[in-house]
This record gives structure tokens, C-alpha cells and sequence, in this order.
């Protein structure tokens, strides 16, 4: 069934399982279509504070919170795991992304602190790639879980206003992500890609109920 927008109390509720208030627009502006009001945790008076996220994947940190708002709220919950995978630096800083360079660091304190560490790094060695893993906890026992990537490098300088965090300096195809608008982004992000894959697995279950 698929609602227009601003008919939300007729919608499915899904909890999400993220208080970044950027990842939820991307988030519902894929989900609300498909008749999914997606709202935040701290919305639903779910406290999610004390989840720590211990994988050493990004499939498993997006397990945990998506099964951990779940069992709280007793409703269905989708949550996103991501990061930036730089092939120069074996993969760093991978799940570290959101603590990358230390505890209370600004987005721009942590990427500043990225190009710091790949400033003797060529060009055509900074390769990285954005990741995110989307999990989506339906019931105990059905558990979707989709992967996005995109493949691009790290620039040598930041640029650009939009987006946020790592955006700036990200490039895909030589352009920053923080130049893109947000329909742009959507077609070739990871988080774009993942939340793709999503939308054809909700489609193939009944979540009216
Ligand atoms: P998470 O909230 O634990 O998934 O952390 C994700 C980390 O990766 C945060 O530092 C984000 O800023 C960064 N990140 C994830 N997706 C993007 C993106 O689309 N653009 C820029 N940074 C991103």
C-alpha cells in the first residue's frame, strides 16, 4: 500500500534506529513511499544510548541496533551501519568511521584528521570507498540485511557545503559529495544503494500487517 506523504498515522511505523537527523531524511524519503513512517528512536521513547556497537563489521553493528530498538519497542526497526574504507590505509578507518581520530572530534576535525594522515599519499593510490549496511529486524525471525558501496578516492583538500560528514572529501568521478544535491547523491551513494536493495525486499513481504 502506498501512502501519500502527510497521511503518516494511516503508515506501518518503523523505529529507526539512528539519531543523526541527516541519515533519517535519506532514510524516509526511500521508506515513506513504501508506506513506512519511519521515525527515530528518541521519537518513540526509545532510549538506544547504552547499545554499543562491537562488531567488526558493518553487518553486525547494524544488527545490533536494529535488534536492539526492536526488542525495545516491540516494532519493526531498521538501522544503518557505515563508513569510509580508504584501500591505502588497509581499509581504515572502516567501522571506526564516527570516532576516527578520537572522542569529540567535529566531522571536520575528523576529516581533517584523514587528509593529515594521507597527505604523502599519490593520487592515483587513494582510492576509498563508502559502505553501508542496512539492517531491518521485521520480527525475531525476519531479518533483512542489504550492503551499498560506492567506489570513489580522497581528495587532498575538502570542498563543498552540502552533505555531511566525510562528504567533503569524498570524490566520485572527481566531484565532491558535498557538491551534489541530495537526488544526486541518492542515485550513486552507498546508503542510496543499500536502501535500493531494501526497498526490493520490503516490497516482497506483506508489511501492512
Ligand atoms: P555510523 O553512524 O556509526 O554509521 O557512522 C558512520 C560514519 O561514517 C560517520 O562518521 C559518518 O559521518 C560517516 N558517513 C557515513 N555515511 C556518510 C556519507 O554519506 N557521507 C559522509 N560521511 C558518511
Amino acid at each position: 500500500m502506498i501512502f501519500p506523504r502527510g497521511e503518516r498515522e494511516n503508515m506501518k511505523k518503523f523505529i529507526i534506529a539512528t539519531n543523526n537527523a541527516k541519515k533519517l531524511v535519506e532514510l524516509d524519503r526511500i521508506l515513506n513511499p513504501l508506506g513506512i513512517n519511519a521515525v527515530t528512536a528518541r521519537d518513540a521513547g526509545v532510549d538506544l544510548d547504552d547499545v554499543e556497537e562491537t562488531g567488526t563489521t558493518f553487518e553486525e553493528n547494524a544488527l545490533i541496533k536494529a535488534m536492539s530498538a526492536f526488542e525495545k519497542s516491540g516494532l519493526p526497526a531498521i538501522a544503518d551501519d557505515s563508513g569510509l574504507m580508504v584501500d591505502a590505509l588497509d581499509g581504515r578507518p572502516g567501522v571506526y568511521t564516527a570516532r576516527y581520530g578520537g572522542e569529540g572530534l567535529s566531522d571536520k576535525e575528523r576529516y581533517m584528521h584523514l587528509l593529515d594522515e594521507m597527505k604523502d599519499i599519490p593520487k592515483d593510490e587513494r582510492t576509498a570507498r563508502f559502505v553501508s549496511a542496512i539492517c531491518c529486524v521485521i520480527s525475531k525471525d525476519e531479518v533483512i540485511t542489504v550492503r551499498g558501496e560506492c567506489v570513489g578516492e580522497i581528495a587532498f583538500e575538502p570542498s563543498g557545503e552540502g552533505g555531511f560528514g566525510y562528504d567533503p572529501i569524498f570524490l566520485y568521478e572527481g566531484k565532491s559529495f558535498a557538491l551534489l544535491t541530495p537526488e544526486e547523491k541518492d542515485s550513486i551513494s552507498h546508503r542510496g544503494k543499500a536502501l535500493r536493495l531494501l526497498r526490493e525486499e520490503l516490497l516482497k513481504k506483506n508489511i501492512d500487517g
